[in-house]
């Protein structure tokens, strides 16, 4: 008998408990519309001072494929996604977030593409819903000028929504580099990609979690790992 694969949800999650159920409930729904893949669960608590931990652990107890991958310390968002990557036994990963910016949905048409062959399948945002003018205008100048100033090229419009294959996932585990960029480095090993389009809502409830400081980390993580043109 053929043994169905297993595709890991991979969910970074810092305080947010205000979104948390929902967004638990609805991947988990979704991912009932295929009997023909088994699925895990794997949120990663980033160092939440809020209920998170609690809230992923109560689902834990009534449902197994869902995991907690506790940190220690509020790392940020791109090391919460590897170490969720490290704990995935998946054939494939699905990273999003958890405050449903990024329809679950989409999934499906990701894994029809994952099934015809392509190894990172990325969602690319057409549209965003209610986001500040100035989250706009600094994400989009910050696409444009990654791509004009780095080595590689970094789809335009893409966040971390994207599915992966068990190739991909090998291989980002072997990149020791301290700073991550993932959506870089991703691009960077070369593996078949495609994107799908998709709507970016707007963020459920709570706050955005990245604060200015961090989103200038992350910029400066993605620049001076991908161009050596700062310097
Ligand atoms: N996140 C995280 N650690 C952080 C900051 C954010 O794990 O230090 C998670 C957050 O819980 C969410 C995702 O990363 O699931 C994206 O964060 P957010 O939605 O706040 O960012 P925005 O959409 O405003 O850029
Ligand atoms: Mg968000």
């Amino acid at each position: 008998m053929k043994h169905n694969k297993l595709i890991s949800w991979i969910i970074p999650c810092f305080n947010e408990q205000e979104v948390l159920e929902t967004c638990i409930k609805r991947i988990i729904d979704f991912s009932s519309y295929s009997s023909h893949y088994n699925w895990e669960f794997i949120f990663v608590d980033d160092g939440s001072k809020d209920n998170t931990r609690d809230i992923i652990r109560s689902y834990n107890l009534q449902d197994d494929r869902v995991k907690l991958v506790g940190l220690s310390r509020n790392f940020g968002h791109q090391y919460a996604v590897q170490a969720g990557l490290n704990n995935a036994y998946g054939d494939a990963a699905i990273v999003i977030d958890a405050d449903l910016q990024d329809p679950p949905e989409i999934a499906k048409e990701m894994i029809s593409q994952w099934e015809k062959g392509f190894d990172v399948i990325s969602g690319r945002r057409i549209e965003r819903v209610s986001e500040t003018f100035f989250k706009k205008i600094s994400a989009s100048c910050f696409y444009r000028m990654l791509n004009l100033l780095a080595e590689i090229n970094i789809p335009l419009d893409t966040g971390d929504f994207r599915l992966i294959d068990r190739k991909v996932i090998d291989a980002l585990k072997q990149m020791p580099e301290k700073g991550r960029f993932i959506r870089g480095l991703v691009s960077w090993t070369g593996f078949k990609q495609t994107q799908i389009k998709y709507k970016r809502e707007p963020r459920l409830a709570g706050e955005t979690k990245y604060s200015l400081k961090k989103m200038i980390v992350f910029a400066l993580e993605g620049l001076t790992a991908f161009s050596s043109r700062p310097l």
